[in-house]
């Protein structure tokens, strides 16, 4: 596809892209918006300007302050939308609309996509799950449930938020190593979680699973997500019931979402499931995704230093898989649900997608461009993760999604 509008050859938001975001322009209008190159796609003025037929049933449905009406209109329509736009920016000449309907993205102030419904944690990674599980429990690394079904939590919708937004050092109990009581202070071991997260388009009926042959149909697209973990409260709290208060004081997610229309060329095998999966985890075909991820850590006033690059096709367990199982007890699902993928670490030691796993649980730390070592982050640390699927001159992109931490107030 050739478009009138200049696109640099490695940007994110190349034409086969189009995912969608909530953007704010210089007027104060909130909406719906779709980066290409580094401008954006103003959906309302879109609408109005009648790129999409039916003008005011659009602009109404693009003029809000998220995408969840839109989304829930599924994955058929928003897939009209962007071929519409598609062919807009593919005119042989410069449209005469074109500057009511563009604005640089430096223009625009994003905001958050969705409001996020419930949010679920997985942990498909095996790599992820096994390096924890050695940390954790050294004599019984990986559980005998894990190779059978995609392990989840329900996390917390509301400390989701959006790129940018500053994280806070989360305090809480902690249990200093050789005591038998924990004492009260500021977490010594915030980490991050490079994750992928997919949005639900579309609404499932309680006591109805989604068949694993359905489960795509209900995913919309998919975002970067960094679940920020506070390792020392983590270790104290998670037996019996699992991850608690030093997972939902923050997770971050990237501004776009990326649609699994778009993703489609980069669809690839993923990795042999022994044992064989029971019937309703059972899917034929190429259900995971090739998609590149990588985390930096700059500290203030240092150098960006790349600290980790895996890819989402390490992942055990597929969408579909993960899905079918949230499901299978008859738990329905709505428009704007999140569900994340948990940690993708991959086989080498400089893919793991955790401080937790690069540093060895604070054993190896690792080493920054400005000649810092960290074992866990430090105030003052930004959190950069980006990610994007690459095929000859064929880009989709997620942009990034980064934190920056601060300081812990303390309570006492
Ligand atoms: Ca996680």
């Amino acid at each position: 596809m050739t478009t009138w509008l200049p696109i640099p050859a490695d940007s994110d938001f190349s034409i086969y892209n189009l995912p969608f975001g909530i953007i704010e322009t210089p007027s104060g209008r909130m909406g719906a918006g779709v980066p290409i190159g580094d401008y954006v796609i103003d959906l309302v003025a879109a609408a109005d300007a009648g790129l999409f037929g039916a003008r005011r049933r659009h602009v109404q449905l693009f003029e809000q302050p998220t995408l969840n009406n839109f989304i829930a209109l599924g994955n058929d329509f928003a897939k009209r939308i962007r071929r519409r736009l598609q062919q807009w920016l593919c005119e042989s000449k410069l449209p005469k609309n074109s500057t009511d309907i563009l604005y640089e993205r430096s223009q625009v102030r994003v905001h958050l996509p969705i409001q996020v419904g419930d949010y679920t944690d997985f942990y498909s990674s095996l790599e992820h799950a096994t390096n924890v599980g050695k940390m954790f429990r050294p004599d019984n690394p990986l559980l005998p449930n894990w190779r059978w079904l995609p392990i989840g939590y329900h996390g917390r919708a509301s400390s989701i938020v959006l790129d940018g937004t500053p994280i806070r050092r989360p305090c809480g109990q902690i249990l200093p190593k050789g005591s038998e009581t924990p004492i009260f202070a500021a977490t010594q071991q915030l980490d991050f979680e490079l994750e992928i997260a997919f949005v639900i388009g579309k609404e499932s009926r309680l006591g109805h699973p989604i068949p694993i042959e359905q489960a795509e149909e209900h995913i919309f697209g998919l975002l970067l997500f960094n679940d920020w973990s506070a390792r020392d409260i983590q270790r104290w709290e998670y037996v019996p019931l699992g991850p608690f208060l030093g997972k939902n004081f923050a997770s971050s997610i990237s501004p776009w979402i990326v649609t699994l229309e778009a993703l489609k060329p980069f669809r690839t095998r993923g990795p042999v499931q022994r044992p064989t999966p029971l019937e309703y985890l059972r899917l034929r075909g190429w259900h995971h995704y090739d998609i590149a991820l990588e985390v930096s850590i700059r500290p203030k006033d240092g150098p960006e230093t790349v600290v980790c690059r895996t890819n989402t096709r390490y992942l055990y367990w597929s969408m579909a898989q993960q899905l079918a199982h949230h499901t299978i007890n008859g738990c329905n699902v709505r428009p704007g649900d999140l569900m994340a993928s948990g940690t993708i670490s991959g086989p080498t030691s400089d893919s793991f997608g955790s401080l937790l796993e690069l540093a060895w649980g604070g054993q190896k730390p690792i080493s920054l461009a400005d000649g810092s070592t960290r074992t866990f982050l430090l105030d003052g640390d930004t959190v950069i993760m980006r990610a994007y699927a690459q095929r000859g001159h064929l880009r989709v992109g997620f942009g990034q999604v980064c934190g920056t931490i601060l300081p812990a107030i303390k309570g006492d």
